[in-house]
C-alpha cells in the first residue's frame, strides 16, 4: 500500500527526531512506513560500499588476447636507508613470471630501477636471470644535482646505464613537484631546466624511450573538499594534494614537459598515465603536435573508462602511439589500482577487450581514485595487437 507522500514525509521526520508528535498517526500507518525508517542514520562516506543492481553481461577475460607488453610496472624501488640509498625489490622473479604466464604477459617493464650501482643490482635481480622476460629502467640521479658539472654527469649516466644493461629512462614526478635546488630545500626545479638537456638527448641518441611523469590528476591540484571527485583518495593520501604552497600548476608543468618534447625532437618520450591527464582533446592536441609523443594508459581505465566513447575514438586515431600498461606493484596494498596480481590484469582486459558496462576499474571495494565505474571499449584485434605489444616493442627495438 502506497502512502501519500506527506504522510510518509511524516512518518520518516518523526522517526527521525525522535518527537512524540502527531498524534493522529494510528496504527495501520505505523506498520506501512518504510521498514528501516527507524534505523535511518548518518552513514559515513567510508562505509558507503553500494552494489550496483544492474542486471549487464560480465565477461571474464582471463588472459589477454594477444600476448603483451606491461611498459609500465614497479618490481623495485629505490629507498633511503638513514643516509643511503638502497635498493627494495618488490618481489622475487618467480612471483612475478607465474602470474605473466597465467595472464598472457610476455615482458613486464620495471621502470623504477635506478642508478649507478643501484641500477647494476636491480639489472641483476631481474634482467639477468630473465633477460626475455624483465626490461629495467634507469632513473636519474637526482642527488648530484648540486655538482658544478651535473648536466654532463647525467648525460654520460644514461650511456652507463645502457652499458649497464637499462633500456630506457623513467622520469617520477619527483622531477617538477618535489627536486629543489639543494635537492630537498630551495625552490622547485622546472621539468625544462636546460641541466637536463644531456641526458634527453643522450637517451634519444641511444635509442633510449623516456618513460615520463610529470604531474598528476587535475584534482590534486584542488583544494580537498566536498568538491574535490578524487577527496576519499586524497583524503587516504593528503601527501599527494599539489594544492597551494609553491607548487606549479596542472597546466604548467604539462607545458615544461611539452617544451622538452619540442626540444629533443630525436628523443621519445611515453607520457605516462595518458599524458598525466584526463583532457584527452588536450592530449591529442598535443600528440598532433609531437611525433615524438607516446602514451600508456597504467592507472587511468578510470579516466578512460568512465568516457568510453571518446576514448574509443582516442584508440582509433592513436592506435600506434598508445602502450598497455597498469602501473602494477606487487604488495602495493596502499593503491588498490595497482596491485600486482591476476585481478589487475582481468580488469584492463575486460576494459580494452569487451564491451562490458558499469564495472569496477579497480580490485577494491569502494573505487580508489573515484566513485564512478566504467565501461569497456571493445577494440577491434588489429587494434589490440598494437596497444598490446607492437608499439612497445618497436620503441625498444625488440
Ligand atoms: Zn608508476
Amino acid at each position: 500500500m502506497a502512502l501519500p507522500r506527506r504522510e510518509w514525509l511524516k512518518t520518516v521526520v518523526t522517526a527521525a527526531v525522535g518527537a512524540v508528535g502527531f498524534p493522529l498517526l494510528d496504527h495501520a500507518h505505523a506498520q506501512t512506513r518504510p521498514s528501516d525508517a527507524k534505523t535511518v542514520r548518518p552513514l559515513a562516506l567510508k562505509d558507503y560500499e553500494p552494489k550496483s543492481m544492474l542486471h549487464v553481461p560480465e565477461t571474464h577475460v582471463p588472459r589477454s588476447r594477444f600476448s603483451n607488453i606491461d611498459f609500465h610496472t614497479h618490481l623495485s624501488w629505490i629507498d633511503r636507508k638513514g643516509k643511503v640509498d638502497v635498493v627494495r625489490h618488490t618481489a622475487t622473479p618467480a612471483e612475478i613470471l607465474k602470474v605473466m604466464d597465467a595472464k598472457n604477459i610476455r615482458i613486464m617493464i620495471n621502470l623504477t630501477g635506478g642508478y649507478g650501482p643501484l641500477l647494476e643490482e636491480t639489472i641483476r635481480h631481474w634482467q639477468q636471470p630473465h633477460p626475455d622476460r624483465f626490461i629495467v629502467f634507469t632513473e636519474p640521479w637526482y642527488a648530484k644535482i648540486t655538482m658544478p658539472n651535473y648536466a654532463k654527469f647525467q648525460g654520460e649516466q644514461i650511456e652507463a646505464a645502457k652499458k649497464a644493461g637499462a633500456r630506457g629512462l623513467k622520469i617520477l614526478k619527483t622531477l617538477g613537484l618535489y627536486l629543489r635546488e639543494n635537492v630537498t630545500t630551495g625552490s622547485l626545479v622546472k621539468v625544462d631546466d636546460k641541466r637536463f638537456d644531456e641526458m634527453w638527448e643522450a637517451a634519444g641518441s641511444l635509442d633510449m624511450p623516456v618513460a615520463i611523469h610529470v604531474s598528476d590528476p587535475e584534482a590534486f591540484f584542488r583544494p580537498t573538499d566536498r568538491f574535490n571527485e578524487r577527496y576519499e583518495e586524497l583524503s587516504a593520501h593528503p601527501d599527494w594534494s599539489f594544492h597551494g604552497k609553491d607548487y606549479p600548476s596542472n597546466a604548467e608543468l604539462q607545458e615544461a614537459r611539452n617544451r622538452v618534447m619540442q626540444r629533443h625532437p630525436r628523443t621519445k618520450f611515453v607520457c605516462l598515465h595518458t599524458a598525466d591527464s584526463e583532457n584527452l582533446p588536450y592530449v591529442s592536441e598535443c600528440l598532433d603536435r609531437y611525433p615524438n609523443m607516446y602514451v600508456d594508459i597504467a592507472a587511468r581505465i578510470g579516466e578512460l573508462g568512465r568516457q568510453p566513447r571518446m576514448t574509443r575514438k582516442f584508440f582509433d586515431k592513436y592506435q600506434d602511439r598508445i602502450l598497455f600498461a597498469t602501473d602494477a606493484t606487487p604488495h602495493g596494498d596502499e593503491t588498490p589500482q595497482q596491485i600486482f596480481g591476476n585481478e589487475l590484469y582481468e580488469i584492463y582486459y575486460r576494459f580494452l577487450e569487451t564491451e562490458d558496462e558499469y564495472f569496477d576499474y579497480a580490485p577494491a571495494p569502494v573505487p580508489p581514485q573515484g566513485r564512478w565505474r566504467i565501461y569497456g571499449i571493445g577494440l577491434p584485434g588489429e587494434i589490440l595487437k598494437k596497444v598490446y605489444y607492437e608499439n612497445a616493442a618497436r620503441l625498444l627495438g625488440l
